[in-house]
């Protein structure tokens, strides 16, 4: 949990460094849908960012402890904010950032298309999981008696 105090702190220090740069935001909380296999994501991305070679820096924004570098190399929400970007807006991204509020770090990997394929393949199997998945109701007096939807569950042990 954050106090009133460093809150304050927190939006101070991101206002400094994001005054100077607000030139170069291509843009903030841009929604999109992306198309993968025969399944659609939705997402929003941050903020991205032109670079001075025409392509994008993707910023996500998070709170909490900062990660370790490798953390951020395996970020997949990252890899699939490249997608959109390129599937949805036609738009390069070349770098992939994290940027903790909290301790005003950024971390940052490149998108490798490697990477990008794989982040894709996963993404299809895990689609296909799910979709295969047994959601069949499990009830018991125990289970049930916990879950919020007892009072109107037909399956309900309860
Ligand atoms: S009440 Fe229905 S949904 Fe909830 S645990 Fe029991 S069977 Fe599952």
């Amino acid at each position: 949990m954050i106090c009133a105090g460093s809150v304050s702190e927190i939006l101070t220090q991101f206002y400094s460094h994001f005054k100077e740069n607000t030139e170069q935001v291509r843009f903030l909380e841009k929604g999109f849908k992306l198309k993968i296999g025969d399944f659609t994501l939705t997402g929003r991305i941050d903020r991205a960012d032109d670079l001075p070679d025409g392509t994008l820096e993707i910023i996500d924004y998070k709170t909490g402890k900062s990660r370790k570098q490798k953390d951020v190399e395996e970020d997949m929400q990252l890899f699939i904010y490249a997608m959109a970007a390129h599937e949805c807006f036609g738009l390069t991204a070349s770098r992939l950032t994290l940027y903790f509020l909290d301790d005003d770090v950024k971390l940052s990997t490149e998108p490798s298309s490697e990477k990008i394929d794989q982040v894709r393949l996963k993404l299809i199997d895990m689609a296909h999981a799910v979709n295969q998945s047994d959601f069949a109701p499990t009830p018991s007096e125990f289970t049930c008696s916990f879950c919020p939807f007892n009072k109107v569950c037909d399956q309900s042990a309860v």
